[in-house]
């Protein structure tokens, strides 16, 4: 018997192959950010021409469909701040997602201050017409703008527009009992999806030349497997994992390297949930202080 009412095999966690798996066709839509997040390996990607949002979406397309068959698509605007243009360009590119055959469903990454009220209304009305996901970057509530974010999220609620969250675990100067902190506070916000990343150490980042001068430390495994069960038992049962471990480059990747063994990292958490005998929402008390 399942002992987690989310899932149907030994998970102990809301993953995305319990409620039925989406086909992303990841795209690079050339648009940067603001300013650039000390850990970030995007800026060097977003200044690589990629094509056009067809000749992008005709290659996800031929790779997706090569695996999984004729699945319906998900246009995900993945590299960089994708509501960072005026909402007319915005609109362009997206209806160019939209009018591709097999695109069915919209999930937009962007950070919480490049929301404005024309670019809300903007998704708004796309979510009106199709499904749509916005995957919000928060990181930590350990931040000063963090009643930014709280407001812009709301926003995105009040329309009833789908919000993944992401976490990142191991940032400079951060805690264990900081990050499930930021996991505590977040998940009493109920959000739709959750993805936790780790710190990765990428060539080329100023946190890549802290961590050559002996001045950050990256995650050690076995503190990110236990943080991260203890991080979920703070989130609510309903709130769909997305993810757990990352896709970073393995060309690029400075540390840690043990990441890349991705199924260690997931067989590891499944492990340690089950010899806790906890489950993600265990500790999750919405009304708590
Ligand atoms: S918001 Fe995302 S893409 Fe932009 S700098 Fe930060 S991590 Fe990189």
């Amino acid at each position: 018997m399942n002992v987690f009412k989310y899932s149907n095999d030994n998970k102990r966690y809301h993953t995305l192959a319990f409620e039925g798996r989406v086909y992303k066709a990841c795209i690079n839509a050339g648009l940067s950010c603001p300013n650039y997040c000390i850990f970030c390996s995007e800026k060097s990607k977003l200044f690589t021409s990629e094509g056009s949002i067809t000749e992008q979406l005709i290659k996800e397309k031929e790779r997706i469909f090569k695996k999984y068959g004729e699945v319906p698509l998900c246009a995900y605007f993945q590299s960089g701040t994708n509501t960072n243009a005026p909402v007319e360009k915005l609109k362009e590119l997206y209806d160019e997602a939209l009018n591709f055959e097999g695109v069915t469903s919209l999930s937009i990454a962007t950070r919480f201050d490049c929301l404005g009220d024309d670019v809300l209304d903007l998704l708004s009305d796309y979510n009106n017409k199709v499904p749509l996901t916005v995957e919000l970057g928060l990181q930590t509530i350990h931040r000063e703008d963090y009643s930014l974010f709280l407001e812009k999220y709301e926003e995105l609620k009040r329309r009833n527009i789908k919000v993944c969250l992401h976490l990142m675990d191991g940032l400079p100067g951060e805690t264990e009992e900081m990050m499930i902190d930021t996991a505590k506070v977040v998940g009493k916000l109920d959000p739709d999806a959750l993805k936790i990343h780790l710190t990765y150490v990428v060539e080329g980042t100023k946190l890549c030349e802290m961590y050559k001068t002996g001045k950050y430390e990256p995650m050690s495994f076995d503190s990110y497997v236990s943080t991260v069960v203890k991080q979920l038992e703070y989130i609510p049962a309903a709130t769909v994992i997305e993810r757990l471990t990352g896709d970073g480059d393995k060309r690029t990747l400075v540390a840690p390297l043990w990441s890349t063994d991705k199924i260690k990292v997931l067989g590891t958490i499944d492990k340690l949930f089950a010899s806790l005998d906890t489950y993600q929402g265990s500790k999750y008390n919405k009304n708590a202080l």
